[in-house]
């Protein structure tokens, strides 16, 4: 019986589509962590609240450096309560 030969196509992959992403603002800037502002087109739990950052909805993401598959999102005001708690939060200045 022949075999199909078939090829694997290799290590193609799609890309993955463009999000939208910028910088987080200063203040949500935490040292060995990478975080970004993003606006997710999938749901996810805030560990803050414990409730659901919805699609479509800007939020904030954490990476910690050594572990990013440890990423959580977070509302972003969820991560500036988790900052005050820790101790870690430096008010914007003064525009
Ligand atoms: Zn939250």
């Amino acid at each position: 019986m022949p075999r199909k030969n078939r090829r694997n196509p290799g290590s193609f992959q799609p890309q993955e589509a463009p999000r939208p992403r910028s910088a987080a603002p200063e203040w949500a800037e935490l040292p060995g962590y990478d975080v970004r502002h993003v606006g997710g087109e999938k749901e996810y739990r805030c560990p803050g609240c414990d409730h659901i950052v919805r699609a479509g909805i800007w939020h904030l993401v954490v990476i910690p450096l050594d572990a990013p598959e440890e990423r959580r999102h977070w509302h972003t005001e969820c991560w500036r309560k988790e900052l005050r708690r820790i101790g870690a939060y430096r008010p914007p200045p003064p525009q």
